[in-house]
């Protein structure tokens, strides 16, 4: 798969744009950001809409032994309710959309009022289109925050 190598100054766009949409049509009173991938932009997101509370969740797939399937593990929970609560749930990007239907879930059963979800990016082909993204890809994303592969010559 080809990769799209992005920089903090698109990061930086990107969040603004989210920021800006948000605050017209979803003021949230809590961000729940998904680790690893969505806690940047979450953060972001916070300081720019004026110190909106950060909740974490964190969500691993791991191979179901007997059926070959990989399986959902939330393996940083929630830590309170979330009662009557507008929240928006960010991510990095939705890929198959697995984690996100996992996040809503979580998100609806700790109580919240009105959940939306917002991404710096979807893939064409996944099951949870983000309530606002700012765009499509089909192509591998590696972010700004993560490892750039480097060639060693021997
Ligand atoms: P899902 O397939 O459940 O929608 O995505 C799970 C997680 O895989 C995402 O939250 C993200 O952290 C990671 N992921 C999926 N696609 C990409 C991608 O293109 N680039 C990077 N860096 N991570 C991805």
């Amino acid at each position: 798969m080809d990769k799209i190598y992005l920089t903090w100054w698109q990061i930086d766009r990107a969040v603004f744009a989210l920021a800006e949409e948000l605050r017209k049509k979803f003021m949230p009173d809590v961000i729940v950001g998904v680790a690893r991938g969505g806690l940047i932009p979450a953060v972001m997101l916070s300081h720019i809409l004026g110190d909106v509370d950060v909740e974490i969740i964190a969500v691993k797939f791991y191979k179901d032994i007997e059926e070959h399937m990989e399986k959902p593990v939330v393996t940083i929970p929630l830590h309170g309710s979330l009662n009557g609560k507008r929240v928006v749930i960010v991510d990095d990007v939705s890929d198959t959309g697995k984690t996100l239907e996992v996040v809503i879930e979580e998100v609806k059963k700790a109580g919240a009022r009105e959940v939306k979800v917002a991404c710096l990016s979807m893939k064409p082909w996944t099951k949870v289109v983000p309530d606002f993204y700012v765009f499509r890809t089909d192509q591998w994303i590696v972010f700004p925050w993560e490892e750039f592969p480097v060639v060693v010559r021997e």
